[in-house]
């Protein structure tokens, strides 16, 4: 079977490098807010090229900790996508805030601006951009949206790792973004970790002492904060598998232009492709298919594995009906979520594996 991801084809020089990271912070003796974790700290921000990088403990607490340093809680609405990890959705609920839900463009999944011009109030304090699938786009429209609009712009970076517009970095446009580092992610470690990034001074002191119980110096708790701090091990494993980042996203981008180019049905339909080709790093390879199911079956039989991102809009989760959203609704989005089918497009797919893929996808219903 073809995976989506697939762990134990990673190169041995990274399995090296990643065994050497874990016995430094073993022979080290410092598990928790070290020096691993200012370097890795340092290290992303300067890759992202903004000026501060917050380690915490997840992608979730990363969008909750931007919110809440940025000052967006109780009383404030936040719209954002309902296309998407469910993460996103609960952060700003974790936050105390109130989601707002727009529909998003159907060529690319990402989030509507018309629709969330018609989910402005006096509320309004910020909007969660997903940069969904490793997309970014119109990030200089979403900036004015925001300045006009007196709202701050919250980038949800967690699923694109190395996107830029050719000069700026996905998670340097915004007033803060944030990013996990779950395995599967653009840049994973092996467990949890997320990222808040900023240029705002003031905003980075808070999330630093949002991610360590509120503390401002030692016992100290001005603030009720949490305990989200990325672990010495996996700002380690980060820093080492940083090197391999560029690579890898280079090699999704290969697969992805292979898809593009060799995958030919009359059922299946591509998404837009991306602004450049830098501005997307292919978390996910994902097409479009009115018969899905038996699109899934039959890549089954031919021993590929394909997900669905996803399949239950947030606003049909049992926890989340009663969410605000666009007055017009939400067709967009359900459409997608009914439609869409992510292939694998992981770095470590051979050439080979790639065409089969798309092989098996042309030969659907032959
Ligand atoms: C993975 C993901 C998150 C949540 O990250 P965790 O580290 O799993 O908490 C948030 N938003 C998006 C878009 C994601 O893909």
């Amino acid at each position: 079977m073809i995976l989506m991801n697939d762990f134990t084809k990673e190169p041995p020089q990274l399995r090296d490098q990643i065994l050497q990271a874990i016995g430094r912070v073993l022979n080290s003796g410092w598990y928790v807010l070290g020096k691993e974790c200012e370097t890795f700290e340092q290290a992303w921000a300067t890759y992202c090229g903004a000026d501060y990088a917050i380690g915490v403990g997840n992608g979730l607490d990363a969008i909750e900790i931007a919110l809440r340093a940025k000052g967006v809680g109780p009383g404030d609405e936040v719209i954002t996508t309902p296309m998407t990890a469910f993460a996103t959705v609960l952060a700003v609920l974790r936050a105390g805030a109130t989601p707002v839900l727009a529909d998003i463009d159907p060529q690319t999944a990402l989030l509507s601006m018309d629709s969330a011009a018609r989910c402005l109030s006096r509320r309004t304090k910020a909007v969660v951009l997903v940069h969904l699938y490793g997309q970014i786009r119109n990030m200089a429209e979403w900036q004015s949206f925001c300045r006009e609009n007196r709202l701050a712009l919250i980038e949800d970076c967690a699923q694109a790792h190395g996107a830029t517009d050719g000069k700026t970095m996905a998670g340097a446009f915004g007033d803060a973004a944030a990013f996990s580092f779950y395995p599967t992610k653009n840049l994973g470690t092996v467990g949890d970790g997320g990222m808040v990034l900023t240029n705002d001074a003031e905003l980075a002191d808070r999330s630093r002492q949002l991610r360590n119980y509120g503390q401002s110096v030692r016992y100290e708790h001005p603030v009720l904060g949490l305990n989200s701090r990325l672990d010495e091990i996996h700002a380690a494993i980060l820093s080492a598998r940083l090197g391999w980042l560029e690579q890898f996203n280079n090699r999704r981008r290969e697969i992805a232009a292979y898809y593009s180019a060799n995958i030919r049905h009359s059922a299946v339909t591509a998404l837009a492709p991306p602004q450049l080709s830098e501005s997307h790093v292919f978390h996910l390879y994902v097409v479009r298919c009115a018969n899905r199911q038996a699109l899934i079956e039959h890549l089954h039989e031919r021993q590929v594995q394909a997900l669905i991102h996803y399949p239950i809009p947030v606003h049909r989760q049992a926890s989340c009906f009663a969410i605000a959203r666009d007055p017009s609704g939400l067709p967009h989005a359900d459409e997608h979520a009914r439609t869409c089918l992510s292939l694998p497009c992981h770095p470590l797919l051979s050439n080979a594996q790639v065409a089969m893929i798309a092989e098996a996808v042309n030969s659907f219903g032959h």
